[in-house]
């Protein structure tokens, strides 16, 4: 019997019950992946025990001697990892990383340019729900009607004319590759800071196969959970190492108090696990996946928006199939395949209904599914989906699922 089992069977069945839930199913949800051991032993290390306020050489606190190597080599190896100059891997998350980056550039009321949510935007980019749309004028931008791809033309129309101190790109359900060298002449065009959120590609661009926003923008952000496959967390980076001390502050003591040292030392493993040969290996086929996920789809009579994916996800528009996001998404869970309900560009329905579903390749790539597993995977959301009512498919589905499951096990 283990401790956790002794002192909290609640939590420790939970716990074990959601081991079997990863096992079982197949988790299309493209911003999760599955960590190795090596990160969750580093997270789950005696480093929780301890306060470190500061930066590594000037803390709040003593006893800090071994929670600096910790942090120097985070920072040493996401530097490395991609091309920056100035690293901060203390933001507990993504959402702390972007509030950060608008608290060290921006006064509320200043004027953003943020994409919409409904087109594939963060809900910290400028959501009226989220502090970012409460204190900050944000002006949202979005993708064009007939292509479904980012319009830059409109954007810079945008930037022209509301003069915005801030352009914040990145998205969380955008197929298509980001095209950050346009973004930064339109920023420095009106003289505004570019800011760039890759959380849901970092590990792409870590691998070289999406053009790095560090060449272009002011400022980065990232998690470091999705396509990184490091713990859940957040990272600031900059080409400017002088600029870049802004973002310190602004972290600690702007809006955060102590560092998750066991997080930061999780997040040190992954970079280093990111910086092998193996990792791009992994980038690669997550990429091939992906596309042989959207073409198998598109034979099975789905549309994909934007016509197919050039990085990890991709948006499915159901309409054609008079099936809703939301029952799909439970549809697909009933038969053990994970996925979310998503609005596509034009959303006809409310977020809560929406008439996608966004499909993602990471955790399952992670597994070792190849092409030939996301053909299968695309059969059996097709049977699926193509026949809600008919229970002999659905328990044929539940059992293609289990084959595919037990072909790749899980930690
Ligand atoms: N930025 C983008 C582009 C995201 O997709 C997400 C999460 O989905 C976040 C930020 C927020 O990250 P977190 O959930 O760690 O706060």
């Amino acid at each position: 019997v283990d401790d956790l089992e002794k002192v909290d069977l609640e939590i420790s069945n939970a716990i074990n019950a959601e081991l079997e839930r990863q096992r079982n199913k197949l988790e299309f949800i493209a911003s999760e992946n599955i960590v190795s051991r090596a990160v969750m032993q580093a997270q789950g290390s005696v480093l929780t025990n301890k306060y470190a306020e500061g930066y590594p050489g000037k803390r709040y606190y003593g006893g800090c001697e071994c929670v600096d190597v910790v942090e120097q080599l985070a920072i040493d190896r996401v530097k490395k990892l991609f091309g920056a100059e100035y690293a901060n891997v203390q933001p507990h998350s993504g959402a702390q990383a972007n509030m950060a980056v608008f608290f060290a550039l921006l006064y509320p009321g200043d004027t953003v340019l943020g994409m919409n949510l409904t087109d594939g935007g963060h809900l910290t980019h400028g959501s009226p729900v989220n502090i970012s749309g409460k204190y900050f004028n944000v002006i949202p931008y979005g993708v064009d009607k007939k292509t479904e791809r980012i319009d830059y033309d409109a954007l810079q129309e945008l930037a022209q004319k509301h003069h915005p101190k801030m352009i914040v790109a990145g998205a969380s359900a955008y197929a298509r590759i980001i095209d950050f060298r346009r973004l930064s002449s339109i920023a420095k065009s009106v003289g505004a800071y570019l800011m760039v959120d890759m959380a849901h590609i970092a590990g792409l661009v870590a691998a070289g196969l999406h053009p790095n926003p560090i060449e272009y923008a002011d400022v980065v952000t990232s998690t470091t959970h999705k396509t990184l496959r490091g713990p859940r967390g957040g990272i600031i980076l900059c080409r400017d190492a002088e600029f870049g001390k802004k973002f310190n502050k602004a972290v600690f003591p702007g809006t955060q108090g102590g560092p998750l040292m066991h997080v930061i030392a999780a997040k040190a493993v992954a970079f280093k696990e990111a910086l092998s040969d193996e990792f791009k290996e992994y980038q690669r086929q997550i990429i091939k996946n992906a596309r042989a996920l959207a073409e198998a789809l598109t034979k099975e009579g789905f549309r994909i928006v934007s016509g197919g994916t050039d990085n990890h996800l991709m948006l499915v528009d159901l309409r054609n199939k008079n099936i809703t996001g939301k029952d799909a998404e439970k549809l697909l869970d009933d038969v053990g395949i994970t996925v979310n309900k998503n609005t596509i560009p034009f959303e006809p329905l409310s977020p809560f209904v929406t008439s996608g579903i966004r499909l993602g390749t990471p955790a399952l790539t992670t597994r070792g599914f190849k092409e030939k597993d996301m053909e299968e995977a695309a059969s059996i959301m097709a049977i699926v989906l193509n026949n809600p009512n008919d229970e002999s498919k659905m328990a044929e589905a539940v059992k293609r699922v289990k084959t595919l499951c037990e072909k790749y096990p899980l930690y």
